[in-house]
């Protein structure tokens, strides 16, 4: 095969991949200087842009754990939109370089806010193990990676486990996804190392606030400890 030949072939294939790249939100087709969403769907972003942290309705819903202190989104969820798609790319496709990029702009984006201020370590939310193993990987903890990477603070995973899978919780109610998550969550013999620490807790979406209300039940219990929030999108 002629010099030419293979330079051809290899064309053809680095074509054939950049077309074959699908936009996670649309399915478009995306051009080579599109990534990780097409040009529409980045211009569709559906941004928080109220960054009062502190007052939020989730914080006065939790407003019983006083260790809570800023809880924080970069994005609005609604069912079908593009931070929606985005969130069940993650989860699905298990796309570590959207991870990255969905880490990346939060930081990136928020930096500038008091949100990540005096963050020691980052959380992921939890899954059951049954859970992880059916789904290869937890999304929280990928974009926690992410985050803690452009932060440069620590991503701990030892610190609090999910003990009980729980009902799915779609259908319920804020007070029935509490009751249903009760017992969810338990510390690690390692969770003492985090005494008078501030961490955050982080998660691809929050819905009610359940799950991070009933994670910091449990993170409540280490002496001296702050918590914040991060979800890269949130319920509105
Ligand atoms: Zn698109």
């Amino acid at each position: 095969m002629s010099t030419f030949d293979s330079i051809h072939r290899l064309w053809a294939s680095f074509t054939d991949l950049a077309m074959s790249r699908h936009c996670p939100s649309c399915g478009r087709r995306m051009a080579l200087d599109e990534e990780p969403l097409c040009a529409q769907c980045m211009l569709r972003l559906p941004w928080e842009n109220n960054y009062d942290w502190i007052y939020n309705p989730r914080m006065v819903a939790a407003a019983d754990h006083p260790c809570l202190q800023r809880v924080g989104a970069l994005m609005r969820y609604n069912h079908g939109n593009v931070a929606a798609k985005v969130v069940q790319s993650l989860k699905f496709n298990r796309t570590v370089t959207l991870a990255s990029w969905m880490g990346r702009l939060a930081v990136s984006r928020l930096q500038s806010t008091s949100l990540f201020d005096g963050i020691e370590a980052l959380v992921p939310t939890p899954l059951s193990s049954r859970r992880q193993r059916l789904r290869g990987f937890n999304q929280a903890l990928i974009l926690a990676q992410a985050m803690g990477e452009e932060l440069r603070v620590p991503v701990c995973t030892d610190i609090v486990r999910k003990i009980k899978e729980v009902e799915p919780q779609t259908h319920l109610t804020t007070s029935q996804r509490l009751e249903n998550l009760k017992g969810a969550y338990a510390l690690t013999s390692h969770a003492d190392s985090l005494r008078d620490k501030h961490i955050m807790l982080i998660d691809d979406v929050i819905t009610t606030g359940s799950t991070f209300t009933s994670v910091i039940s449990e993170l409540e219990k280490v002496q001296g400890l702050r918590v914040s929030v991060f979800a890269w999108a949130w319920v509105t």
